[in-house]
């Protein structure tokens, strides 16, 4: 398992100076006042990624647990919620508004494309007396991104509220949460950021503060309770005591991340690269358009069982990349290439894996697909 390199959409690769961050000697983080100094320095650093100075919260627990604080905390039973739907991060969010009693509309629409802004903003036009939309920024198991940008213009223009899931593109495409007017914005760190799983974190807005703080019965959840991180730092007090390891990763990997002045390139420098070699190929990408910089979906070649590829991978080449989920689970492949992983040495080896993993179940992928890549980054 030592030198098995993980290539799969999350969790990633960890850097040798975010493992060493996590042994750091801790502190008691509910009581040593430097804590509350240093988490206001990681929330500061987030800011930076995001672009934005609206609050900053770093919660215990992998990004599911942000997506659920954003529901449990907005909704009261029979609010309007919209749920953009073009993927299956997209259509679930339907599940937790559904779970809180959201009164919830679920728009659907193309899962090989980004979200068709057009049809969007005609259908707003009909109906657009939601609270807030829930949305996903990339749709991981399909490596679609969408237009964070146009959505939020449109979402904003009938004042409704965004609650998107950037979990497995923030760190790795540009986001201006301030600019594009995203009131809460959901990431955890073990995508782009390349930390271990255990923390989930987000951006909150005033408009999002209000609609939170003006609800008239009680959030159902203590844990998902948005209200009661308001003031955690004037008064010197977390709801519960904080991973303060998992957060000296995270420290550890924000400060690589902003020094790091070509990160958002080498994202799509890699990902162009690795998309060109699979459209050269025989394999068939599964989007349509709206190629997500950090992620890559290929359908799985008839006659190849992903089980047997998935051995062959990890047990003979030492990498691993990932199926896919719920309906495309063990019909697509998928190729992590972010945060960590994006290096053009890691996608050559993962290439050339796969390239000869396939050979050996007898599909001819009609190009060297590492070659190919490596020709394409020149
Ligand atoms: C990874 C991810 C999450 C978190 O879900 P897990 O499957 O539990 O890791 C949420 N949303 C998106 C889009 C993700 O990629």
């Amino acid at each position: 398992m030592s030198d098995l390199l993980i290539m799969t959409p999350g969790p990633t690769e960890v850097s040798e100076e975010v493992r060493m961050a996590m042994s750091r000697k801790i502190t008691n983080p509910d009581l040593d006042p430097e804590f509350f100094d240093f988490y206001l320095d990681v929330s500061s650093k987030l800011q930076q990624v995001l672009k934005t100075k609206n609050d900053v919260i770093i919660m215990s627990g992998e990004g599911i647990l942000g997506l659920e604080s954003a529901c449990a905390s907005l909704i009261e039973p029979g609010d309007k919620v919209l749920v953009l739907d073009n993927g299956i991060f997209g259509h679930s969010f339907a599940d937790f508004a559904d779970l809180y009693g959201a009164d919830v509309t679920r728009w659907e629409f193309s899962y090989q494309a980004e979200i068709d802004i057009e049809l969007l903003e005609q259908k707003l036009a009909e109906k657009n007396d939601f609270k807030f939309a829930t949305l996903v920024h990339c749709e991981t198991p399909t490596g679609i991104i969408n237009n964070l940008a146009d959505i939020t213009a449109l979402l904003n223009k009938y004042n409704i509220l965004s609650v998107v899931d950037s979990v497995s593109a923030i760190g790795g495409v540009p986001i201006e949460v301030d600019k594009w007017g995203i009131d809460i914005i959901l990431g955890g760190s073990q995508k782009c950021l390349s930390v271990p799983p255990g923390l989930t974190f987000m951006s909150v807005s005033d408009a999002a503060w209000t609609a939170v703080n003006q609800r008239k019965t009680a959030v159902r959840g203590y844990y998902t309770n948005l209200q009661l991180w308001q003031n955690w730092y004037e008064e010197k007090y977390f709801p519960y005591t904080q991973a303060i390891s998992d957060i000296y990763a995270l420290d550890a990997a924000l400060d690589k991340w902003l020094i790091d002045k070509d990160i958002f390139k080498r994202h799509q420098n890699i990902a162009a690269a690795v998309r060109k070699s699979f459209q050269l190929s025989n394999l068939n990408l599964f989007a349509q358009n709206g190629y997500s910089d950090t992620v890559t979906a290929v359908e799985i070649p008839a006659g190849i069982n992903y089980a047997e590829l998935n051995q062959l991978m990890t047990e003979t080449h030492n990498v691993m990349i990932a199926s896919s989920l719920g309906k495309y689970e063990e019909k697509l492949l998928r190729i992590g290439h972010m945060g960590e992983n994006c290096y053009e040495g890691k996608l050559y080896r993962t290439l050339k894996a796969l390239d000869q993993s396939l050979r050996e179940l007898n599909f001819d992928p009609g190009i060297k697909l590492h070659k190919t890549f490596i020709n394409e980054m020149l």
